[in-house]
């Protein structure tokens, strides 16, 4: 495992590679006074990750006064541990999106991913951010479970909904594997996550935009008022919760529409060169009885800072699992075992250097909820973004156009598209969906803790025996539930203990340990 370079992270104790180029943390100072409304406040924005920070950013340029609020430190949370492939190549796939969408639905998710995709682009320009962002091609294959007609359909599909440029070829080029017939997506890009947010602060701080971390935000009282686990609050006229999985959600049960997953990635050194630059998926194990398909997802990342190396990272994700269904470690190491083998078996990597996981939220009908908090329609000023699975990166800057629009009152055609109070159409198969809801009731919500636990609410761990039963058991950097399930306690690094409430403050289930 990497060696870690600061704690304060919101989503698990593992390190991404993005890291190790931005060793220190991005951080501001505390909140430590109230904000009364007289200081006339614009617009409060709740978590410092891509939906956050691109909110800030484009209102505070559009000359609101925004301040932001981040619980741990900037991308504590699920932009530190992405692998940023900055696409439109969604993996729901737009055929899937058309049923549930129609094609006009599925046409405005096309159109708003590849704005997504511009709209970095020209802010990497206009601020003039280096963050080692590139166009490149994205490359699409059959898991072997998959057939050629789905390559077919998404092909039509994507046509119709306006990617005109993707095409079939026979296979990746230039890669070591025949990868057999595979989608082509011309002009993807990506970049480095931390390098570009860090650009994008800049800007929001050149704004007037203010920012502060290591602020956890404990109520949102609307329609204007937050507060801080310390005691202090801050009015403004507007609240945006861009938390990945909102902290609102006693009205508006968006949980019941989206299903949080756990997913794995390694970072392997490879020779410089010996991979052609692009951004990789395949289409996923089609037997899976994930929302969806569990699919692979690859690119390369060089370490700038390092002119002479004669390397790279390979950076291959997937493993995907329903949250909390896999607790113990032999199976969590089983992940990045499975990983290591399916990489071995295509690319020519050398030793692996990373292995981190991170949590994603597909929504039931594979788009993001983005807009009005479902609930607050009279006064129409607390906002939400969640639900970005896979595709995070470009729905938080969706996120960020969509919500500086509705609070600008400006029309925006996406807004219906994305709108959270929609009863989402589930996909297809039904035969799976009783399983499936069972699934849903376990796994409920354990992304919304943002404790120094990572909590899950799901079955008990299978493999209790390995674990501590009583605090004078615990190690550093274990966990316990306790008494009955009243108390969650943790020993950290440091071997100072921390005793919680086992209670999730947000519908009320009992978390349990996992050491990821
Ligand atoms: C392993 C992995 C690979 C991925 N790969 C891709 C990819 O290739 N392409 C892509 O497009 N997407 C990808 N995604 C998805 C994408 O990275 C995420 O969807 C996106 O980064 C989420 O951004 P966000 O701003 O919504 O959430 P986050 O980055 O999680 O930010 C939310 C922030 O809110 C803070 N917060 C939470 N509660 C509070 C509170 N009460 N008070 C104050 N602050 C709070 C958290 O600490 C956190 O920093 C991937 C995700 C993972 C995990």
């Amino acid at each position: 495992m990497n060696n870690k370079k600061f704690e304060l992270k919101t989503s698990g104790i593992t390190e991404s590679v993005w890291y190790d180029e931005v060793p220190q943390p991005i951080k501001f100072e505390k909140l430590k006074r109230n904000i009364s409304s007289s200081e006339s406040l614009d617009v409060i924005i709740v978590g410092g990750g891509i939906a956050g920070l691109s909110t800030a950013y484009l209102l505070s340029k559009s000359g609101k006064k925004v301040i932001l609020f981040e619980d741990g430190y900037i991308c504590s949370g699920e932009t530190g541990r992405t692998t940023a492939h900055i696409t439109h190549a969604l993996n729901d796939r737009y055929y899937n999106l058309e049923k549930l969408h129609g094609e006009k639905g599925a046409y405005l998710a096309a159109e708003s991913h590849t704005a997504a995709i511009n709209k970095i682009e020209s802010i990497v320009n206009e601020e003039k951010i280096d963050c080692d962002f590139e166009k490149l091609n994205g490359f699409l294959f059959l898991d072997s479970t998959d057939k050629n007609e789905s390559l077919d359909k998404e092909l039509e599909a994507t046509h119709r909904v306006g990617i005109k440029s993707t095409k079939i070829i026979s296979k990746v080029p230039n890669l070591t594997f025949d990868t057999g017939p595979c989608f082509l997506f011309p002009n993807q890009a990506q970049f480095h996550p931390l390098k570009y947010l860090k650009g994008v602060i800049g800007a929001i701080l050149h704004y007037e935009g203010e920012i502060y971390t290591e602020t956890h935000i404990q109520d949102i009282l609307p329609p204007n008022e937050i507060k801080t686990s310390d005691g202090y609050t801050a009015f403004a006229k507007n609240i945006v919760i861009d938390t990945n999985a909102p902290i609102i959600d006693k009205i508006s049960k968006i949980y019941d529409k989206q299903q949080a997953y756990r997913t794995y990635v390694i970072g392997a050194r490879i020779k410089k060169n010996k991979i052609p630059r692009a951004l990789y998926w395949d289409t996923g194990n089609q037997n899976s009885e994930n929302t969806v398909a569990p699919y692979h997802y690859v690119r390369i990342q060089s370490n700038k800072e390092d002119i002479d190396s004669k390397n790279d990272i390979l950076i291959v994700g997937g493993e995907d699992h329903v949250t909390g269904n896999i607790t113990n470690d032999k199976d969590i190491q089983e992940k990045y075992t499975n990983l290591e083998s399916w990489t071995k078996n295509r690319f020519p990597i050398e030793d692996i250097e990373f292995r981190w996981s991170g949590q994603v939220l597909e929504p039931k009908d594979g788009i993001v909820f983005i807009g009005h908090n479902p609930g607050d329609e009279e006064k129409k000023n607390v906002f939400i973004a969640t639900g970005d699975s896979g595709n995070g990166i470009t729905h938080g800057t969706i996120a960020g156009i969509i919500l500086t629009d509705l609070i600008l009152g400006k029309t925006n055609p996406w807004v219906s598209l994305y709108n959270p109070s929609r009863i989402p159409r589930e996909k297809s198969d039904n035969s799976k969906s009783s399983e499936k809801e069972e699934e849903n009731n376990n796994n409920n919500n354990n992304n919304n803790n943002k404790q120094e636990y990572s909590s899950t609410t799901t079955k008990k761990n299978k493999d209790s025996k390995i674990k501590p039963t009583s605090l004078q058991d615990l190690n550093m950097e274990q966990g316990i539930v306790l008494q009955d399930e009243k108390i969650a306690a943790y020993k950290d690094s440091n071997n100072k203990l921390h005793l919680y409430p086992a209670i999730c403050t947000h519908l009320g289930c009992t978390v349990t340990w996992n050491n990821s």
